[in-house]
């Protein structure tokens, strides 16, 4: 937890659509806070590892930018759980708004979530009471051997929790078709794909 009482880093904050998992094609706010130091090699937000000076800012500045007619704000990073979020999810629920949040487990969980998306990393393991948050699972997929990883998390989980396999965006082509495959065969599963990537929209 970092000691600037209510405030947090932040790298990015954006309206987009939600591309992955239960709620894609959901209109959302996006909060990427600064720090991770999971280091997945397939990161796509390396830059979100280090937190820079002019990056912190206050909660109710951060509130102050969501627009009116956002109902609901997805909370990213980096490693969102770097960071002690109950006064950021206190003042979204304030607002009425939606506070949803992707994470890999790795730390101990804050705030109160409406959606708490597990995305567990082999690198940095969930801790025991974040497989239990889990709404949804959310395994990326780069190689054969992932397979195993998912099919063990997902005795972790609970069993309402959604279970999806999402092929890493530069490996698609090459394990795809084995995601399908694997899906045909364990219905449980559903696949995720990174659908904002191709609508070309952050
Ligand atoms: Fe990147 Fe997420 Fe892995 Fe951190 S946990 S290194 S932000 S993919």
């Amino acid at each position: 937890m970092d000691n600037r009482e209510k405030q947090l880093p932040i790298m990015e904050a954006f309206y987009t659509i939600q591309g992955e998992g239960k709620y894609m094609g959901t209109p959302s706010y996006f909060i990427r806070l600064a720090a991770c130091d999971v280091g997945c090699p397939f990161c796509d937000v390396k830059e979100s590892w280090e937190i820079e000076e002019n990056q912190w800012q206050s909660i109710n500045h951060i509130l102050s930018k969501i627009p009116i007619n956002v109902h609901t704000v997805v909370v990213t990073g980096g490693e969102p759980l770097m960071h002690h979020l109950d006064e950021l999810c206190k003042a979204l629920a304030k607002r009425n708004i939606r506070a949803h949040i992707e994470t890999s487990g790795s730390f101990q969980p804050s705030g109160n979530w409406d959606w708490f998306t597990l995305s567990p990393k082999k690198r940095k393991l969930p801790l025991e009471k974040s497989w239990k948050l889990a709404n949804e699972l959310k395994v990326v997929i780069s190689r054969t051997n992932d397979f195993k990883f998912a099919q063990e998390s997902a005795k972790k989980v609970t069993e309402n929790c959604l279970l999806y396999l999402q092929p890493e965006w530069d490996r698609k082509e090459q394990v795809m078709p084995l995601i399908v495959e694997f899906v045909k065969k364990n219905p449980q599963w559903k696949i995720s794909i990174q659908t904002h990537k191709y609508m070309d929209i952050p």
